[in-house]
């Protein structure tokens, strides 16, 4: 904990952390070391962590990186958080993020964005979003290991723009409960770290049934870390061939292929499988994300949490919502708004919403035809490129930063668990990550196939 205090000092250069916590990381600490001289500490007893923004930590700022939100110290605590401080973990911070988890580079930050530590020359990358702290974080050793969220791979494109590993679980794994909503019916939170058998641990302790969240499976946990033997003889791994999409860098395909070929040479089966309806995802994604965001973000009117306008003479209260959310909402935040409230308008709903409901259930299907037919994990590339410049992509088309998520989004929408995993550099030296999509519940057979990666 000292050494990580000393590194988050040293490293403000990457905006990595918004809040510091080192009376409550000290404090945590000197608990720690007395639970692991007693001789029975859970496995993250005494591992420092960062804390992506989107966690409510108990008077702490937790301001999902949104000015709207400025000021606000919960008085609760997230399940995940309570879960790892019961299990002795220790908070160094809150991360940085994009505002309420939106975006892909954490430009949308109303902190600014956070830098990856990974730079070619002197122009400075994204770290990737919405994690884009953890990541930045969690590779340039500001701490053990970050939590993350991820609603349409804001755990998964980070870590691989930063060569960290990052896992979504399965929805439903992880509790939902005290973590600021963007997509409720896509949102998970999992762990980002320097490795997959970190992973596997800090998974364990995060993960677990919340009657507090109706959507968390009342399922045991199992111990992700035995699953990590390394053995993956006769797995069959499906390579989908719609993941080959137009605009794959051919260093992205370059790895694509070593880690088939790395899986294969540890025993495993790769074979072609078809996803069909993978095209519509991202345009899925990008009409249920802002539908459920819309609704998720009604809250914050100016009354309930955190900031509100200034208020002139004749101002009621239509004026106090119009002014409180015109000011503490950024512009992507506005533009999911208009969209989600758009996609569920009356006139609307059936076009795209409705639609856009039943392509998820195509996705879906895609993925269960699958497994069916005996494929145990799917291999993909993370990202179509590796990270990109800061204010590269700002361009007057936001399109252009949503083709990132392409091979992400589906699997948010299916549900299925996935995790990103570092696999080599491009001849810039940056790193290039792939990603591996498992069944449900089946994390730690997910994370086993990982493992031979790494
Ligand atoms: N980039 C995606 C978005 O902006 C994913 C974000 C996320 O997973 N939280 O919606």
């Amino acid at each position: 904990t000292m050494s990580c205090l000393t590194a988050m000092d040293a490293g403000d250069a990457l905006t990595a952390y918004v809040h510091k916590t080192p009376e409550m990381a000290l404090e945590q600490a000197r608990a720690a070391d007395a639970r692991l001289k007693a001789g029975d500490a859970p496995d993250m007893c005494g591992i420092p962590l960062g804390i992506k923004d989107l966690f409510c930590t108990k008077g702490v700022e937790s301001q999902a990186a949104s000015n709207i939100l400025r000021g606000f110290k919960p008085e609760y605590e997230s399940t995940v958080t309570s879960k790892l401080f019961g299990d002795g973990a220790v908070m160094l911070g809150k991360l940085n993020m994009d505002e309420f988890a939106m975006g892909s580079s954490n430009e949308s930050s109303c902190y600014g964005p956070a830098v990856n530590p990974w730079r070619v020359d002197d122009r400075e990358l994204t770290p990737g979003g919405s994690s884009g702290g953890s990541a930045a974080a969690v590779a340039g050793d500001l701490c053990i290991a970050a939590t993350g969220t991820d609603t349409g791979g804001s755990i998964r494109q980070p870590a691989a723009f930063c060569g960290i590993v990052g896992i979504k679980p399965t929805y439903g794994r992880v509790s939902r409960w005290g973590i600021i909503a963007y997509a409720s019916s896509l949102d998970q939170a999992g762990p980002m770290t320097k490795s997959v058998r970190d992973a596997a641990i800090m998974l364990r302790s995060m993960a677990g049934h919340d009657p507090k969240d109706s959507t968390s499976a009342d399922l045991p946990v199992p111990d992700f870390e035995a699953a990590l033997t390394g053995d993956i003889r006769g797995k069959k791994i499906g390579i989908p061939r719609e993941y080959r999409v137009p605009g794959l860098r051919p260093e992205i395909d370059r790895i694509w292929t070593r880690g088939a070929e790395m899986l294969r040479d540890a025993g495993a089966e790769i074979i072609d499988v078809s996803l069909p309806h993978t095209k519509y995802a991202l345009p899925a994604y990008y009409v249920i994300a802002p539908a459920e965001a819309s609704s998720n973000l009604a809250r914050y009117d100016g009354v309930r949490y955190g900031h509100r306008a200034k208020l002139g003479a004749g101002d009621g209260i239509t004026e106090m919502y119009e002014k409180t959310r015109a000011e503490g909402f950024g512009a992507e935040v506005q533009r999911r708004i208009m969209i989600g409230t758009y996609v569920l308008s009356a006139g609307f709903y059936d076009a795209y919403y409705n639609r856009a409901r039943k392509v998820r259930a195509l996705i879906k299907r895609d993925f269960e035809q699958a497994f069916a037919a005996g494929v145990d994990a799917i291999l993909t590339p993370a990202t179509p490129t590796p990270a990109f410049g800061l204010g590269e992509m700002q361009s007057a088309d936001p399109v252009e930063m949503y083709l990132n998520d392409v091979f992400t989004v589906t699997l948010n929408l299916a549900g299925l668990p996935g995790v990103a995993v570092p696999v080599g550099l491009d001849a810039d030296g940056l790193p290039l990550g792939l990603q591996l999509i498992g069944r449900p519940w089946e994390e730690g057979d997910l994370l086993n196939h990982a493992y031979v990666l790494e």
